[in-house]
């Protein structure tokens, strides 16, 4: 244990440099698959797998709705340091359903936790995840009160 990483817990997961990279456009811009048979959206993206729904193998990118609104709040007070969350503790995190109609689970940040209930309208925003073995942060979408 030093400084740079001050939890007790050993990580549980390792560093993937390639599967950090191919999930980029998802975590920065919430961006999913469109199903080019049926119409479908799916978040996190389908590429390389098929549509449940139709059984087809073509997809197109798509950027999914950036507002929504809360559909469950959990309050998490423990934290995960061995998942590399501990240092971000108490979250709220929640159960969001997009303008477009996509479910999402993620967090809402920058309010109290009274702010945030079933029903509340929330935006999304570019903010620091979870700290990497490395020591580097990992960036990613959470969200913010939509007032
Ligand atoms: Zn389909």
């Amino acid at each position: 244990m030093n400084s740079q990483f001050p939890e007790l817990v050993p990580r549980l997961e390792s560093y993937a440099t390639i599967k950090t990279w191919r999930e980029r456009h998802g975590r920065y811009r919430m961006q999913g698959s469109r199903c080019k048979k049926c119409n479908e959206i799916w978040f996190p993206s389908r590429d390389a797998l098929i549509c449940p729904k139709c059984q087809s193998r073509e997809f197109i990118p798509y950027e999914c709705a950036r507002t929504g609104e809360v559909l469950t709040v959990q309050h998490e007070i423990m934290g995960y340091p061995a998942m590399g969350y501990g240092e971000l503790s108490p979250r709220k995190i929640v159960m969001i359903k997009l303008d477009d109609g996509v479910t999402i689970i993620s967090e809402v940040v920058d309010c109290a936790a009274e702010e945030v209930k079933p029903g509340t309208k929330v935006k999304m925003a570019f903010r620091k995840h979870k700290r990497e073995e490395n020591g580097c942060w990992m960036y990613g979408y959470k969200f913010v009160l939509n007032k």
